[in-house]
């Protein structure tokens, strides 16, 4: 494949609404994003929505939000096929013209006929261009449309991912492109809009390979023989972590579920890039380092398999990279998802610094954060049992009375009285900190004592250690 010019390049991400918008997609949509990115092109969002019945405006929704949750923004668009139908009645009625098309006024008894008679030779079940072939109209019918497919040669689709693939005209028939309710159909509007839209890079799920030599030949048909047709690049499917077919089970789920569960986008980006895609052994890539160094040829031509694990591990490499403030504006909604009343006041950045290193999602942290504004109902059973004995609420009573009287309540202040009176007490400081732990959060897992007691405020946290001081346990 040539090198595009830059400015050149035109990519459309084209998703049908009649299902939500899943990682399947989303991949397809970030290829599309990154080439035209890559190239200091043009990207197009173009939905497709012809199929009245199975298209729904949630499914809009999810595309429209998902995209602009991931920051795939479209230069162009979005467009609506559903907004385009005089222009597909346009071209038709100029094919219908220039002999590119013909009405064909077969009944379904007649095509059904016609195939139980194929079959029965043991032939390929196609339409035989009975109407092209001067067949008179019948009177009363409301005929099709269909394209007259050219009945010799080959279409050769030169593949950016598959290579060199060659369909034989003679296994295509005549296509119908408006039915005789006048709506066009699919594989039709597709090629209209690819062409009006100038489409150079046609980058898509490799499930519509076989549409391909179908859409070339129509193509050619609008740009002439000679004309430019755009270059094809079809993406390997994505499987679900056994290797089966991605469905619902396996994360197929709208788009925006991702959000929900408190993923960053840049993760989800990231690691939809690898699915497919590799530059060397790198794992982690900002959006910057992926449009620097994506290219559609680099990418396999077999499918890959989901792994959730390793999605979570690039979402806590991201969070990682990531602004805190940042992060706290995106966990205020995670607490509240997960029913906890957040104090106006609460420093939710002080929290993502503490809790950012052992979270994988902001769901997680904002569950790990619960202690932060609800004092714990009990103690874990076993940290109690080894932190708030007799020699652990000794410990708690001498830590309160240190706390009491610091003159400034933060970090380094709680982290020095703490230390020194370990040092005092010639113990190590998880004999004091322990217990600490335990009372203010109720198990024994928690971010760094000091940070924690600064969040939580003195006065919280000396009730907080003054009630496991004095528990029956
Ligand atoms: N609308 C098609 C789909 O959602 C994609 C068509 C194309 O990319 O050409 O599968």
């Amino acid at each position: 494949m040539t090198k595009p010019s830059p400015g050149t390049v035109r990519t459309r991400f084209a998703p049908s609404p009649t299902g939500l918008l899943h990682i399947g997609g989303v991949r397809t949509a970030l290829f599309c994003w990154l080439y035209a990115r890559r190239h200091g092109g043009t990207f197009v969002l173009r939905v497709e929505d012809t199929d009245r019945e199975r298209s729904t405006d949630e499914a809009v929704r999810v595309i429209l939000e998902g995209m602009a949750w991931l920051g795939l923004n479209p230069d162009e668009g979005p467009f609506y096929q559903t907004k385009r139908y005089d222009r597909y009645r346009e071209v038709i009625a100029n094919w219908l013209q220039t002999d590119k098309a013909y009405h064909c006024y077969c009944s379904k008894e007649e095509l059904d006929t016609m195939r139980a008679e194929q079959q029965a030779r043991g032939d390929k079940p196609r339409y035989d261009g009975r109407c092209r072939h001067g067949k008179p109209p019948v009177a009363g019918v409301t005929p099709v449309v269909r394209f007259k497919n050219p009945y010799e040669g080959e279409v050769v689709v030169e593949d950016a991912v598959h290579g060199r693939v060659v369909f034989q005209n003679k296994e295509l028939d005549d296509l119908i492109i408006q039915r005789s309710d006048g709506n066009p159909t699919y594989n039709f509007c597709v090629v209209v809009d690819d062409h009006d839209m100038a489409i150079t890079h046609v980058i898509r799920g490799d499930d519509h390979l076989n549409n391909t030599p179908r859409q070339l030949n129509m193509l050619r048909a609008m740009v002439g023989e000679g004309g430019q047709v755009p270059v094809y690049a079809h993406l390997p499917m994505i499987l679900g972590p056994d290797g089966t077919k991605l469905s619902k089970r396996h994360g197929a789920v709208s788009v925006l579920e991702y959000d929900r569960d408190g993923f960053l986008p840049e993760a989800l980006l990231n690691y939809l890039a690898r699915l497919g895609w590799s530059h060397g052994d790198q794992e982690v890539f900002t959006l910057a380092e992926l449009v620097e160094l994506f290219d559609i040829e680099d990418v396999n031509k077999s499918a890959s398999a989901i792994n959730p694990d390793k999605l979570a591990w690039l979402n806590q490499q991201h969070m990682l990279l990531a602004d805190n403030a940042r992060l706290a504006t995106m966990l205020g909604p995670q607490l509240a998802a997960a029913g906890l009343e957040v104090p106006a006041d609460t420093d939710l950045v002080a929290i993502v610094a503490c809790q950012k290193e052992r979270s994988k999602t902001l769901r997680e942290m904002a569950l790990a954060s619960r202690f932060f504004f609800e004092a714990p109902q009990a103690y874990e059973e076993k940290a109690a049992k080894k932190h708030l004995a007799a020699e652990g609420q000794a410990a708690l009573q001498a830590v309160i009375s240190v706390l009491e009287v610091l003159p400034d309540w933060n970090g380094p202040a709680i982290h020095e009285a703490i230390n020194a009176l370990a040092a005092v007490q010639g113990v190590g400081l998880g004999k004091l900190a322990q217990p600490v732990r335990v009372a203010v959060s109720g198990g024994s897992v928690s971010p760094p004592i000091d940070a924690t007691l600064a969040i939580l405020g003195r006065a919280e946290t000396l009730t907080r250690l003054a009630r496991a001081a004095v528990a029956t346990l």
